[in-house]
């Protein structure tokens, strides 16, 4: 699978961590641990079209945000997480050798 990323065009998937939905983008409210369960341990299992992140960790270090078919693998649409989100996922980058 080839991922294009906007900075450095399209490039092997092994260049990239998959980092899951983009359901990471947001966060339930502060105490609202109900909201936070959900938010960790809940997901869809969606056959069809999903959006989710990916870091170009082997690239320009940019956080992507990947629309893909489950069923098909086409990759239909690739953006650059701006804002917020691109500082607060920077801090949530897995460890060296975590995976
Ligand atoms: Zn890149």
């Amino acid at each position: 699978m080839r991922i294009t990323c906007p900075l450095c065009g399209p490039r092997d998937r092994r260049e990239f961590y998959y980092y899951g939905s983009e359901d990471y983008l947001t966060q339930p409210a502060l105490g609202d641990f109900d909201a936070i369960d959900a938010h960790l341990h809940l997901r869809d299992n969606l056959a069809g079209e999903v959006r989710d992140l990916w870091y170009h960790e082997m690239g320009c270090a940019a956080w992507l945000l990947v629309t893909r078919n489950t069923v098909t693998h086409k990759i239909s649409d690739v953006v650059q997480v701006a804002g917020g989100g691109v500082g607060i996922l920077a801090k949530m980058k897995p460890e060296e050798g975590a995976l």
